[in-house]
């Protein structure tokens, strides 16, 4: 199965890594980042001009072993290195292309060795792995890697590091040139309150010189905002670029503190050949986990993965389900939690109403409410859905996600026939805009159809907005709170326009367009 890890880290590119190593005074070999083939020949002429006769192209891409995809590429030309890096530009690793290229003098190596700084998860404490015998390869060597604890006040003992150097083909006339360097190494990783960091290979030239020839940083989500300098977007455990949807959702993550929201695209290559392209969207880790290999066990190609948990407002849980809708080719729809959530479910099928009907859904869908208050959100999703094209389904913490999945597998079989979430659009009412009634809440607008109002729905409205709106005294609805307040209860009036659909009466209409993936409207009243 994919592996999520519970802690959210970010990774640097290679060369923002070398960067932050240079910085604490280890070398690095003479270079740029590159995007276009024609800026990899200037890099190339640039080089050149400070006397590289060869250079080495890499791409920037958070894969391992990237020599062997083609990914490190040797020129001695301009041309070469134009046509290396067309080449690489053109790859595509899943649904992420390679945008960008280093370009690197190319250095003559006479030895490589393998510096990784981790966490010790027993030890609690940071650990310098180590191997002099060079550094591809060194999965199968990992027996012979020294493991040398790090103290947090006093760095690592050079003694322990030159025992290991002793031990190598490294003449030792490099020994403390590349104590040096390790030290500088546990520095940066300090620095920057690294999660890990590996230099693989750091390498001593032929002219004795030592220089970081590869370097991977992870940093964790929790530090990353500490380091605005990294420069780093997306505070999240990614193994490629941030795609744009993924930068929709980092987004929407940003503005919205109530619960948390991930979201991750994932490769779908042979989607074609398995039982079809799937938007998924778990709740709570462990649950998001197990129900991911329950569908993936049905067969089917997860497009993404999303977690919406920790007491997700419904408007999160809206933008989530929009976003996940966003993606191309999807046949269906599953969602399925932890099952044994504290928090109230109906807030999270609120939101996943919303969005099913403005998307006016023609994918099957399979929702897993299990969790607090379960009955009343299973009836909330199916109710306000029974009207739509495709057949959406609720269930609870007794349905296990295996038999859910199955459901799923089923429905889709039988509807999804040609269906895609390409010819999924979004509507808005055709009330809203013109004379509607409209009041501001952050992120959009809420649109009251007052001509369809009477008295004894403005006193429904008032409760299923929870005292929000109350009738002005002509039976219509008006605000029962200033507007300040009103601007932050996105999810309250959610709640109420789902509850006016259930009610056959859909005059209430949140408008909370997505930058990124709805056109941008102003006002709100332009549509
Ligand atoms: P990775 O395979 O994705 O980790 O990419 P690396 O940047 O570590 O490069 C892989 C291998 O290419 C290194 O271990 C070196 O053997 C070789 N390599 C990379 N840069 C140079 C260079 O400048 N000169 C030479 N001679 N070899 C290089
Ligand atoms: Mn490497």
């Amino acid at each position: 199965m994919l592996g999520f890890p519970e802690d959210a880290v970010a990774r640097l590119h290679e060369y923002q890594g070398k960067t932050l190593l240079k910085k604490q005074g280890l070398e690095i070999p003479s270079g740029m980042v590159v995007r276009s083939p024609e800026e990899a020949g200037e890099v190339f002429q640039s080089l050149q001009g400070h006397g590289a006769e060869r250079v080495v192209l890499k791409i920037q891409a958070w894969i391992t072993g990237r020599k062997a995809v083609g990914g490190v590429q040797f020129a001695q030309s301009v041309e070469e290195a134009e046509a290396a890096a067309s080449v690489m530009l053109g790859m595509k690793f899943g649904h992420f292309p390679v945008q960008e290229v280093l370009v690197e003098e190319c250095v003559a190596i006479a030895h490589e060795l393998f510096v990784s700084l981790t966490i010790d998860d027993a030890a609690r404490s940071p650990l310098l792995l180590l191997d002099a015998f060079g550094g591809s390869g060194i999965e199968d060597r990992a027996a012979g890697v020294a493991r040398i604890p790090i103290s947090v006040t006093d760095g690592v003992h050079p003694q322990s590091i030159r025992r290991v150097l002793l031990d190598s083909p490294i003449p030792e006339k490099h020994h403390e040139a590349i104590v040096t360097a390790i030290q500088q190494i546990i520095a940066t990783a300090k620095e920057v309150e690294a999660r890990s960091l590996e230099v693989n290979p750091l390498v001593v030239l032929e002219d004795g010189r030592v220089l970081a020839a590869d370097c991977r940083v992870t940093i964790d989500d929790y530090a990353v905002f500490r380091h605005p300098e990294l420069g780093i977007e997306i505070a999240r455990e990614l193994d490629h670029p941030a795609t744009a949807l993924e930068q929709v959702a980092y987004r929407v993550e940003q503005d919205d503190h109530r619960g948390t929201f991930y979201f991750a695209q994932l490769p779908i290559e042979g989607h074609e050949d398995s039982s079809g392209l799937i938007g998924f969207h778990g709740a709570g880790g462990g649950g998001s986990m197990m129900s991911m290999d329950a569908v993936s066990n049905e067969g089917f190609t997860l497009a993404n993965f999303c977690d919406t948990s920790g007491n997700p407002s419904a408007a999160k849980v809206y933008r989530a389900a929009r976003v996940i809708l966003a993606q191309p080719g999807l046949a269906g729809y599953f969602g399925s939690g932890s099952g044994v959530a504290s928090q109230e479910q109906f807030h999270s099928a609120y939101g996943l109403a919303k969005a099913f009907n403005e998307m006016n859904m023609t994918l099957p869908v399979v929702i897993r409410l299990g969790g607090n208050a379960e009955d009343r959100a299973v009836e909330i999703l199916e109710d306000s859905c029974r009207d739509l094209p495709a057949t959406i389904e609720g269930y609870r913490k007794d349905d296990t996600p295996a038999f859910c999945a199955q459901r799923f597998t089923s429905l889709v079989k039988d509807e999804s026939g040609g269906n895609s979430s390409d010819q999924l659009v979004r509507s808005v009412p055709d009330w809203v805009g013109g004379d509607a009634e409209a009041f501001p809440i952050e992120g959009g607008h809420v649109w009251i159809n007052t001509d369809a109002c009477d008295a004894a729905l403005t006193a429904r409205m008032a409760e299923w907005s929870s005292g929000l709106l109350k009738d002005d005294g002509n039976g219509n609805p008006v605000l029962a709170v200033p507007e300040e307040e009103a601007a932050k209860a996105d999810s309250e009036f959610i709640a109420c326009e789902i509850e006016c659909l259930r009610a056959g009466t859909p005059v209430l209409f949140v408008d909370l367009p997505i930058e990124g993936i709805d056109p941008v409207t102003n006002s709100g009243k332009d549509h």
